[in-house]
């Protein structure tokens, strides 16, 4: 991320930032009681308290329970809503999704524009910077509030430059500048992640605060987002999670990475829309998942024959994935996926059936609690999450 131009005394001491976490994670609690978890003096703990109740962060939410002794209540300390605002977009979904989420996650305005025709730089920054201004004029948020935009983006992202080095779904697209783009555009702070790293980060920073938890994205790729010991974890190259590319079948079809039978060119979104067309002969008039997953409501024995294919891959992936992770928790997200339990339950069916005589039980595979949303909400979550960094590594 680039420098900070919104509010610099955000993002001051590793005290401040502690404080504003624990009201996070705990709240609604006293100061007192943030004194003794962080083992900071209460006129230190007073002050932070003051500031960021002066600066709309951290709000009084009532008081605790008068006791036997009577005497002053203390004040119980949350955080305010309203505060602090962020953007997210994701690029990976059928339509570019926007959102402006508040500091509880609370999205309080949303856009979802289609792709433009072309599918180069030019075009899609034009509406991606067109759904942002939407949200900016809304009038949800005030502008001095909006902390920055996250955008989520398949393919392979350099978080550090802002740059998404590729992205196979568009045309033209290479060592695209986001970041530069959008903060010249906006003169806000940008951050760049990829789409299903973006979605573990929203799973963790606003739902399941899991430690250890891998979430594997169905989307047009195949990707995986990994997060350890309470952090996502980007590899050397900010290219972990690349499970798409993982070869499930040496014989089988070419992969746009040049290799045969890889995960992504045997049951993705993509892949399996492809089957369908071969299998069932239907030409080239548009074909999406959520019309496959009608289908096999429908009952149509071709379709459910396919998406069991698919979600047989899927579920021996993720087996093989909690060996070598060892997760607390299995997310999955992709488009549509809430419409298809039936999909699930055989994703569900599949991990279970490849699970070695000693596996742990108590891994399960649930669906992302923010739906079709949830790359965009993870993107925004990564610019609020930079509230509660010490400002040593807030900046730069
Ligand atoms: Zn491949």
């Amino acid at each position: 991320m680039k420098t900070y131009t919104g509010n610099p005394s955000l993002m001051r001491d590793m005290n401040r930032a502690n404080v504003l976490d624990i009201i996070r994670l705990v709240g609604p609690i006293t100061q007192t009681q943030i004194s003794k978890i962080l083992s900071l003096q209460p006129s230190t703990i007073l002050r932070i308290v003051n500031d960021l109740v002066h600066e709309e962060l951290v709000a009084e939410s009532g008081k605790v329970e008068a006791g036997a002794k009577g005497g002053r209540r203390a004040s119980l300390l949350e955080l305010n809503a309203k505060g602090a605002f962020a953007i997210g977009v994701d690029l990976g979904s059928d339509d570019i999704i926007a959102v402006l989420m508040d500091l509880s996650g609370q999205i309080v305005s949303e856009a979802s524009m289609p792709f433009p025709e072309k599918s180069e730089p030019e075009p899609i920054l034009q509406t991606v910077k067109a759904a942002i201004q939407g949200l900016l004029d809304s009038g949800l948020a005030p502008i001095d509030r909006v902390m920055g935009i996250g955008v989520s983006i398949p393919g392979k992202v350099d978080s550090v430059a802002g740059v998404s080095v590729y992205a196979i779904h568009f045309q033209d697209w290479s060592n695209v500048p986001v970041s530069q783009v959008l903060e010249e555009a906006f003169q806000l702070p940008v951050y760049i992640e990829h789409d299903i790293r973006s979605m573990a980060f929203g799973e963790m920073w606003f739902g399941t605060e899991c430690q250890n938890m891998i979430c594997l994205g169905f989307r047009r790729g195949i990707g995986l987002g990994i997060v350890m010991n309470g952090e996502l974890y980007q590899g050397a190259n900010q290219f972990a999670g690349d499970v798409g590319h993982v070869v499930v079948d040496p014989d089988g079809p070419l992969c746009s990475c040049g290799r045969h039978g890889c995960l992504e060119a045997m049951a993705s979104e993509r892949a399996v829309i492809a089957k369908y067309r071969q299998r069932l002969q239907h030409g080239q008039g548009p074909v999406t998942i959520a019309h496959l997953y009608e289908e096999v409501k429908h009952g149509t024995p071709e379709v459910i024959e396919l998406v069991q294919e698919t979600a047989s891959h899927m579920g021996k992936i993720l087996a093989d994935l909690v060996r070598i992770f060892d997760p607390e928790r299995i997310i999955i997200g992709g488009n549509c996926m809430a419409t298809s339990p039936e999909f699930l339950a055989w994703i569900r069916s599949s991990f279970e059936s490849h699970q070695p005589n000693y596996a742990d039980p108590e891994t399960t595979v649930e669906t992302t609690i923010f739906g079709e949303n949830s790359m965009a909400i993870g993107a925004a979550a990564i610019i609020l999450s930079k509230l509660f960094e010490p400002s040593r590594t807030g900046g730069n």
